[in-house]
């Protein structure tokens, strides 16, 4: 018998209030998301588990993301398409923790936020974000885009209220990430 996993606690406001100030601290502009048009993204109350990544860590994702994940990935499969976790709900504690080493290998900060989000600003925050990948292709690598998985995607994630978050040359700075997906609520998953 195993214990059932638990979900990563959410950080309260005046934790997060502190991490957002040591992320400042650590280089990131003040005004960074104004001036990248993004907001300040919340962490959600509950989270479940989608079970483990390709490195067999555990990963979460709200309650709806998640049955509409597992409704893309059965699909998928349908089709003969793998769909892989590389990456789902993050904390704004992890994502300052990932900067916080990228600085600690002297990159700079202006290299560092043009492939990661600033703490408190990733959509993988929000429980609703995922990077994916597929047998065959490096995980969080371009070179996603030439796989049948990515192709699968573009032309079925829609129908279940997935979209690429971050095209080419998006209006918010980021580096074009086809790996990365986010479910939304808006529309109706068939
Ligand atoms: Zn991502």
């Amino acid at each position: 018998m195993t214990a059932a996993a638990t979900p990563p606690a959410a950080c309260d406001p005046r934790e997060r209030a502190a991490l957002l100030a040591q992320a400042v601290a650590l280089g990131v502009p003040s005004d960074y998301g104004r001036r990248r048009g993004l907001r300040p993204i919340r962490e959600p109350r509950r989270l479940v588990s989608i079970g483990p990544d390709i490195h067999l860590r555990e990963q979460w994702l709200t309650p709806h993301a998640a049955r509409a994940f597992a409704r893309l990935r059965d699909a998928a499969r349908d089709d003969g398409v793998v769909l892989q976790v590389v990456s789902a709900f993050r904390s704004i504690r992890h994502q300052l923790d990932i900067i916080a080493r990228k600085r600690a290998r002297d990159l700079s900060m202006q290299d560092i936020l043009r492939v990661s989000a600033a703490p408190g600003y990733s959509e993988h925050h929000s429980g609703r974000a995922i990077d994916l990948t597929t047998p065959g292709f490096a995980a969080l690598e371009e070179i996603f885009e030439h796989s049948p998985a990515f192709a699968w995607l573009q032309q079925h994630a829609g129908q279940h209220g997935f979209r690429l978050s971050y095209p080419r040359d998006n209006p918010h700075g980021i580096a074009y990430e086809p790996w990365h997906w986010c479910w939304h609520a808006t529309r109706r998953a068939r």
